[in-house]
């Protein structure tokens, strides 16, 4: 069993940086976050002002059933999304949604975030695509983003806004986080002139790089 107490305290966590990462206004967006060996997701409550999340309210649901298993209260309108990545995406522990104003202009036009920058070979290993516009009934928007992702942990959803995941909720923050960054980054750079794209070879030394020799893990 994982430290569900740790996990609670992650996700709330990551929602009280949504807004302070200026990723959501007023009660857009939410982050949850999954334990596998306990078939147990947290999410954000349904409407709730971010400064009322605490790690003992955010909301349990058994994710092969999508039971919430806490009563009086309701988890957010985008948990079956959140559920079908889970179920779909191997490895990830970590989901967040926003509308943040960059990158959901490039959603509002349908375009992804260009592979012009090394920021984005590094952290994404590819342009952050943008899926066509679907609604938000059933399964269509977790099956879109599996039709239309590539290796980045993060798709904008045309006309809508952002989808990022990763190892944990923190790491589906990050993700979200450098969605916006570059974004703003690419949207600016368009205000004078074309973005030039970097060559796949060339961007492959950077995510590579970023991937397996940045940092301090496994230094000896
Ligand atoms: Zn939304």
């Amino acid at each position: 069993m994982a430290d569900l107490a740790a996990l609670r305290q992650a996700v709330a966590q990551a929602n009280w940086d949504l807004p302070k990462s200026g990723l959501v206004t007023m009660h857009s967006g939410n982050a949850s976050g999954y334990s596998p060996e306990d078939d147990l997701l947290y999410i954000k409550p349904s409407g709730m002002d971010y400064d009322q999340i605490t790690p003992d309210n955010v909301v349990p649901v058994r994710v092969s059933t999508g039971e919430v298993l806490a009563s009086g209260v309701r988890a957010s309108v985008d948990l079956p999304h959140h559920l079908f990545l889970y179920k779909n995406i191997p490895g990830i522990k970590g989901v967040i949604h926003t509308h943040s104003n960059h990158a959901t202009a490039f959603a509002a036009v349908g375009k992804p975030v260009p592979l012009c920058l090394t920021a984005i070979a590094d952290e994404f290993g590819a342009e952050i695509p943008c899926a066509p516009y679907v609604d938000n009934e059933g399964e269509h928007i977790g099956e879109a983003i599996l039709k239309y992702r590539n290796r980045a942990p993060a798709i904008l959803m045309g006309n809508h806004g952002v989808f990022a995941w990763g190892d944990s909720p923190r790491a589906a923050l990050k993700a979200a986080v450098m969605t916006e960054d570059v974004a703003k980054t690419v949207w600016l750079a368009m205000q004078i002139g074309e973005p030039k794209p970097i060559p796949p070879e060339e961007a492959e030394k950077w995510y590579d790089r970023y991937h397996n020799r940045y940092g301090q893990s496994g230094v000896k």
